[in-house]
């Protein structure tokens, strides 16, 4: 039974892994993808008001500052959860500090 729930467990596991990597790869793909595309056609025969390649280009463009500013908040999000996961860290370390007699292994009885 024990075996049978920390498979599960870790196919779960796998599982949040598999869907990480495929919203990376999402990620990914589309910011390469728009990037060609804007490479691609940044010269082309414009017919100036209401050119369909230059309003592809506008969303293109857009979607990569999403994409960045996506990207910015998700990196200050793991900064601030690092930061959090270091102050029990440190907690613990002033409480080794302050320690009582009895945990030095200090004898009063001498
Ligand atoms: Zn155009």
């Amino acid at each position: 039974m024990y075996r049978t729930a920390r498979k599960n467990r870790s196919s779960g596991h796998a599982g949040k892994r598999l869907a990480a990597l495929a919203v990376l790869f999402c990620f990914v793909a589309v910011s390469l993808l728009a990037t060609v595309f804007i490479v691609t056609h940044a010269r082309h025969n414009c017919i100036g008001e209401g050119c369909p390649i230059c309003a592809q280009m506008r969303n293109a463009e857009r979607m990569l500052k999403q994409i960045a500013t996506a990207i910015v908040i998700l990196l200050l999000l793991a900064a601030a959860l690092l930061a959090i996961r270091m102050i029990p860290i440190k907690i613990a370390f002033f409480q080794s500090d302050a320690a009582t007699l009895v945990a030095k292994k200090i004898r009063m009885n001498l």
